[in-house]
């Protein structure tokens, strides 16, 4: 097997019991070392740390300057700021700080597949994954935006685990800032280390809009990651209030979760659909295409699970819904993860529903799984953290045992 693991060693708190779970004790990048009466830049959008350079008597122009350091160069050190004078750089380091999220494990698939498991503040895990394609020429991140997630779909092993809580917005840029630290800074718009971003990690990004939203607009600020709106796609599981407002501030790419064509299958997939059922989902994707200024589509995330969605019937029923819906439709085998109750389709299942679309005029995508041997796949590896090996020897045991 070919997977390699970076496992960053875990430099206990001073006082830390050496056998303390890794949630408590593993801290690994000097960019986890928490002073809580310092300013975090990292999560700051231009408004705000405009806002804050003008609140410690300086010109609002530092904040260009200090964005393109962390979120191009992947900065987190003032002194390195060579471009600002040396009494801004020691009063930047006496009122802030640059912090990200501490990386307790970085892993490389055969695939190419990138995955970093991250402590945040209280010490939960999240995971943010890099995925390569077309020859490299595109590397998607999978970003997280909750511990966990509150809507419970029966499928899903992210909520499986129960609602922790909303990530920061310094939490959720920080996933993009580790990867691409990590890959290299940017040099130039050719050469990114990460050109698209999902937010298809853990958690539902539409029940933390108040963070989700100012770190998606450092992903496409010019000072900070500089990606175009069609790079940026939010997927949301149907919080139909959220997509309207969501319209009201940017204009994003869309993905919906839908996985079901009938309002009775998606409420038992999909709970929220009780609440916001197909019909009004989709008049919300309607009306967010409408405030969207270019000939936008919405991509339809439809999860193939064995003997549940993956008939015919499904395929005509969706089809018929999706007609009036500027759309494109990516097929996602069901991941199994232990206990779910569902299976995958086999593969051949899989191209017959994709050739059912296709026979009705749908040309819809297949989403290869990837990463497999990290477990890349959504919520998989911090599930394994937390149920199986919950303190740090065994995890890194078993990190080693997967890498063998
Ligand atoms: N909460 C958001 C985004 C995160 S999940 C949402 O639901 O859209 C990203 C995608 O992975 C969603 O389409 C989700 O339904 C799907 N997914 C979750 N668990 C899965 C599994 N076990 N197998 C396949 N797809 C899964
Ligand atoms: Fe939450 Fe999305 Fe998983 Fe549903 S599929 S439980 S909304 S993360």
């Amino acid at each position: 097997m070919t997977t390699t693991v970076t496992q960053h060693t875990p430099a206990p708190r001073p006082g830390a019991d050496s056998t303390e779970a890794v949630s408590s004790d593993a801290v690994s990048t000097p960019a986890a070392k928490a002073t809580t009466e310092r300013h975090n830049l990292l999560g700051m959008s231009r408004e705000q740390m405009e806002a804050f350079f003008l609140s410690i008597g300086e010109k609002k122009f530092r904040a260009a300057q200090l964005m393109k350091w962390i979120h191009q160069e992947g900065s987190d050190d003032f002194a390195a700021m060579t471009n600002l004078s040396k009494p801004l750089r020691e009063k930047l380091a006496r009122v802030a700080e640059i912090r990200g999220p501490a990386v307790i494990y970085e892993g490389t698939s055969s695939d190419g597949t990138r995955k970093w498991v991250l402590e945040v503040e209280d010490g939960s895990y999240v995971e943010t994954v890099l995925i390569p394609a077309e020859n490299g020429k595109r590397r998607t991140l999978c970003v997280s935006s909750q511990v966990g997630c509150s809507l419970d779909c029966s499928f899903c092993s992210t909520g499986k685990q129960g609602f922790q809580r909303n990530l920061t917005a310094a939490e959720i840029i920080g996933q993009v800032w580790v990867a691409q630290r990590s890959v290299g800074p940017r040099r130039d718009t050719a050469n990114r280390p990460v050109t698209n971003v999902v937010m298809m990690g853990m958690g539902e990004p539409l029940l933390n809009f108040d963070n989700v939203v100012p770190a998606m607009k450092l992903m496409l600020d010019d000072n900070g990651y500089g990606l175009s709106k069609r790079r940026v796609t939010l997927s949301t599981s149907g919080v139909v209030p959220m997509i309207d407002k969501l319209g009201d501030e940017m204009d994003v790419s869309l993905a919906i979760s839908l996985h079901a064509s009938t309002d009775e299958l998606r409420n038992t997939l999909v709970p929220i659909n009780r609440k916001y059922n197909i019909r009004a989902l989709l008049d919300a994707c309607h009306r967010y295409l409408a405030k969207c200024p270019d000939n936008r589509q919405v991509t339809i995330e439809y999860t193939l699970i064995k003997d549940i969605n993956d008939q015919q019937e499904h395929a005509e029923q969706l089809a018929a819904l999706l007609k009036e819906l500027p759309c494109k439709i990516n097929l996602i085998p069901f991941n199994p993860f232990p206990n779910s109750g569902y299976e995958k389709p086999s593969r051949n299942q899989v191209m017959r529903f994709q050739q059912w679309l296709y026979d009705l005029n749908y040309n819809a995508t297949v989403r290869t799984t990837r990463g497999e041997d990290i477990d890349a796949a959504c919520g998989q590896l911090v599930g394994r953290v937390k149920d199986r090996t919950k303190r740090s020897e065994r995890y890194i045991q078993s990190v080693q045992l997967d890498a063998d």
